[in-house]
């Protein structure tokens, strides 16, 4: 039971996305409104058990609330799960403690926006900002609309909050108070993320992966401009899947990245950590191009391509989910995010083209994988990641351009030693054929005991081929939908 205070003013922080101490917004309005704050955590079933949410992305998410829940502990408060409907949870938390506030910091997804509105007009619940930099509605167009370019959006964010204009980072608060006698349902016990993924859940993971991004005599943040390419290096920050439950806050990477900036020994460091600013900025574009477009989630950006004809071949795609098309740079990514559930930004545009543009499966079918397996599966970053590789979405690569697998391989994994972490098969593979496997002569084969078709598979695709098909499919469904409208 939590008991009623009738003397004391109740906050109720309702911890969603928000899965932090340090520059909380949400907490920090509860701790100051309130006398005693109920941080409370509601298992929703509509988000917990829909098919989208894979197993390792839970076990994060859990893992993450079970080191949550330590810190609070740490301050003398404790946390409150509930399972259930989130309007019939905190309807009975509020009466059941005499809340008079709840506080949350607010979400921009479809289905967060229409639940926050229908519980607003029935609670009390405040939303803070805090999960983005910009308010969707905060970077316009001069017309007042949103823009659909990211250029220009970059532009306007770095105009208006470069220089901590986004307001000063908040240290957590030293004590959450709490005099309560919590009753409510237990996180979920689970098997626990598979040994070997090199992500820490919760606040302390963040800020390692930080510290590490920031390290050593060349840190990988000022040599981001060519390491960020690199899926066999770490070259990038691995802050994904902890910005997406908001074990960091992003005003705390932003401010990170302003330091790095004024630290950089050299205008090519800086220019490293500008690129890295930048991909922050994409996140914000996603979330904004969500908020405004929100048929993004079932269908094209850019309309003109709903003509299309996919091929949506159901063994080639099994091939392509299990690492098995005979691309060794495509295989090597779809097993990393088997083995690890996450990938390099770069394979992940690499095996996404494939998917799209080599065996014309429909974009969806690839971001549904994705969304599955994914630990930091996004539902605005991933849409426009997947949109951006099909050519359907805001900044969208010109249908024509077509990654070569191949070539992307020699260049982003020039020694094959990624592709050898996840094909222990091509282990023994000469790096003169470790890109183009089925190039081996027999004797090759037999020495490096890999027989192509046998313990590797013969591509599943021409790779030249496919591109013509492709491209006479992209054409075609321009053509259609200009015919439609009559252009
Ligand atoms: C097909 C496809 C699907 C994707 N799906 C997701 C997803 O579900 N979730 C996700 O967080 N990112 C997604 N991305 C974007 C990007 O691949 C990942 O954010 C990045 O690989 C995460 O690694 P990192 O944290 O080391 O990134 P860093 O290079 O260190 O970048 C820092 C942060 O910037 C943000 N970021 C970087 N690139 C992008 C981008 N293109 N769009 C939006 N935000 C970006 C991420 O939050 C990232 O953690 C996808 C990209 C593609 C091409």
């Amino acid at each position: 039971m939590i008991r009623k205070n009738e003397s004391k003013k109740t906050s109720i922080w309702w911890i969603r996305r928000d899965l932090r101490i340090e520059d909380n917004q949400a907490l920090a309005a509860a701790v100051e409104a309130g006398e005693t704050v109920i941080p409370l955590f509601i298992i929703d079933p509509q988000i917990v058990d829909s098919p989208r949410m894979g197993e390792h992305r839970l076990a994060f998410l859990w893992a993450g609330l079970r080191d949550l829940r330590r810190s609070i502990r740490e301050r003398g408060g404790d946390l409150l799960v509930r399972e259930g409907d989130p309007l019939q949870v905190l309807t009975d938390v509020v009466r059941s403690t005499g809340a008079s506030r709840i506080y949350a910091e607010e979400d921009y997804t479809p289905y967060a926006r229409k639940r926050d509105s229908a519980i607003r007009e029935q609670l009390p619940l405040e939303l803070t900002p805090g999960l983005t930099i910009a308010h969707p509605d905060q970077i316009s167009k001069n017309d007042g609309g949103p823009y659909q370019v990211y250029s220009y959006f970059m532009r306007k964010w770095k105009g208006r909050f470069l220089g901590g204009e986004y307001g000063d980072l908040l240290e957590g608060p030293g004590r959450i108070p709490w005099d309560g006698d919590l009753k409510g349902d237990p996180i979920p016990e689970d098997p626990g993320l598979p040994e070997g993924i090199p992500f820490r859940p919760g606040e302390k993971g963040a800020r390692e992966k930080l510290q590490a991004f920031r390290a050593g005599e060349l840190p990988a943040i000022h040599a981001y401009e060519e390491g960020r390419d690199r899926p066999d290096r770490e070259g990038t920050s691995k802050l994904s899947p902890y910005l997406h439950f908001g074990m960091v806050s992003i005003r705390r990477l932003v401010s990170a990245a302003e330091d790095a900036m004024r630290q950089a020994p050299d205008q090519e460091s800086r220019a490293g950590v500008e690129t890295w600013l930048e991909e922050l900025i994409w996140r914000d574009f996603y979330i904004s191009i969500l908020y405004h477009f929100p048929h993004v989630l079932e269908g094209n950006f850019r309309e003109s391509y709903d003509p299309l004809i996919w091929r949506n071949d159901p063994e080639e795609f099994a091939d392509w989910k299990q690492g098995k098309t005979g691309y060794p740079l495509v295989d090597a990514g779809m097993r990393q995010l088997l083995d690890l559930g996450w990938m390099h930004n770069r394979v992940r545009m690499v095996v996404g083209s494939f998917l799209v543009k080599d065996l014309l499966v429909d974009w969806r079918w690839g971001e549904n994988w994705f969304m599955e397996r994914l630990i930091d599966a996004d539902l605005a970053a991933n849409n426009g990641g997947w949109q951006w590789v099909a050519g359907t979405g805001t900044d969208a690569s010109p249908y024509f351009r077509i990654f070569n697998p191949v070539s992307q391989s020699e260049k982003h994994d020039p020694h094959g030693d990624y592709i050898r972490r996840y094909l222990p098969e091509l282990e023994a593979v000469p790096d003169e054929y470790i890109h183009e496997p089925w190039k081996m002569p027999e004797d090759v084969q037999a020495e490096s005991g890999c027989r192509i078709g046998g313990d590797y598979p013969e591509p599943v695709v021409d790779h030249g081929k496919a591109r013509e098909r492709t491209l006479k499919a992209y054409r075609e469904a321009r053509e259609k939908s200009e015919e439609g409208t009559g252009q």
